[in-house]
């Protein structure tokens, strides 16, 4: 069969091939730990899921406006200026079918034939690719572990040519869990006050956050950049609707009234039934947030200390999100039935095979020396799976 080149240049993202995987796995009743899913193990709040019964009941299930509905539009002004102290209008706002939609969205009206994204990595799976698809060209800054993971203005400044186009800011960062200071934030605008490039800021994991500073972004930080920054958020993470797929954009209107002429030739709206779910989710009392974040924090803490228990493994500690991202490397060289480990693919085959868990290689996020863990699963299933890693390591010959 011949396919399009354009497609012949991605790969399929690794994070949801091994969630499927697993789920494969214990189909055929293997069981395995999972930490690869980076989704909350939490369910939607009640509260959520009504409003969506209540859409429904309503015969609310015809096309809404492409961009979405004014009600979840004025929702997310209102968020914006609760939780970032931003101020947008409506023609300013955006809704699609997930962050990663929306991020798809922009790179398409975006960029044009070899414009460059500057993307720090380790990075999240899916940038290379939603860059490549709309042919762009991915820049990589590889940042440093002894930098907490996080792009210096040097590296920023050097990474600059005059091809770039827009810079990818995640922070909390999946997958390393590395979140930006204001103070770090401002270093960066520096570099990119007298530029002409955009900044796109991932804001996805902003609640899911242990750092002592306050999260911001870009546009919050540095005021005189907002007009260039397009915030991008959802609510998978924060209120645990993964499978609901509502996502945003928030910036210059131009940009948002071409990301709503691309939808309206492909997904048009995203759902009518989610979208009165996202309104709720963003509008009501925000308590069930704080303890999904509390009960993350607890598990990070025991993730963390057990990696760095484990002989060859070294695990820095994440500010935000709900990965751990460990430095594997020390182990790689050795060897099991013949067979070394020279790898994170290699490393996480291993961990399948012998322990029964699974996790993400770091090659996938930009770096072969680490290997991602989500822990959003529960305490119980954390302890199992690390004392499963920590006797399959002890196993390895050197
Ligand atoms: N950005 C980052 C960094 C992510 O990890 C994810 C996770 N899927 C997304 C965007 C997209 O999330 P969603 O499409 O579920 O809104
Ligand atoms: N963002 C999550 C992850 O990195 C979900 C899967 C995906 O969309 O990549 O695991």
């Amino acid at each position: 069969m011949r396919l399009s080149s354009r497609v012949m240049k991605i790969s399929p993202s690794e994070t949801l091939a091994i969630t499927a995987k697993v789920n494969a796995l214990r189909a055929q009743g293997r069981n395995v730990i999972g930490f690869g899913a980076g989704e909350p193990d939490f369910d939607t709040p009640v509260n959520i899921k009504r409003a969506a019964i209540k859409a429904i009941e309503a015969g609310f299930t015809k096309y809404t406006p492409v961009g979405g509905t004014d009600d979840l539009k004025d929702a997310v002004i209102v968020k914006l200026k609760r939780d970032n102290n931003l101020e947008y209008e409506r023609s300013q706002i955006v809704v699609s079918c997930g962050a990663k939609h929306t991020l798809y969205n922009l790179a398409q009206v975006l960029l044009n034939p070899g414009d460059e994204v500057i993307i720090p990595a380790p990075y999240w799976v899916s940038y290379p690719d939603i860059v490549t698809l709309a042919e762009g060209q991915p820049v990589f800054v590889n940042t440093r572990e002894d930098d907490g993971f996080k792009m210096s203005p040097q590296q920023l400044k050097k990474a600059i040519t005059n091809r770039t186009r827009a810079v990818i800011i995640n922070s909390p960062s999946n997958p390393t869990g590395a979140a930006y200071s204001p103070d770090e934030l401002r270093s960066l605008a520096k570099v990119l006050i007298d530029k002409d490039i955009l900044i796109i800021s991932d804001d996805i994991y902003e609640k899911i956050f242990y750092a002592e500073f306050p999260f911001v972004n870009m546009a919050t930080c540095v005021p005189e950049l907002k007009d260039r920054v397009i915030v991008v958020n959802g609510v998978s993470k924060t209120y645990a609707m993964t499978g609901w797929r509502i996502g945003y954009a928030a910036g210059p209107e131009e940009i948002i009234a071409a990301i709503s002429k691309l939808q309206s030739q492909n997904t048009s709206n995203p759902t009518s039934i989610s979208q009165k779910a996202a309104v709720e989710a963003l509008s009501c009392d925000q308590c069930m947030v704080d303890k999904m974040v509390s009960e993350f924090q607890k598990r990070r803490d025991y993730i963390v200390a057990a990696l760095n228990d484990i002989s060859g493994v070294r695990c820095f500690s994440p500010e935000g999100a709900f990965y751990v991202f460990p430095n594997v490397s020390g182990i790689y060289g050795r060897s099991s039935k013949g067979k070394k480990i020279s790898g994170s693919p290699e490393f996480i085959d291993y961990l399948l095979d012998e322990a029964n868990v699974a996790a993400v290689p770091g090659a996938a996020f930009g770096n072969d020396n680490h290997i991602r863990l989500s822990y959003a699963t529960s305490l119980e299933n954390i302890e199992e799976g690390i004392k499963r890693i920590k006797e399959a390591v002890s196993k390895l010959l050197s």
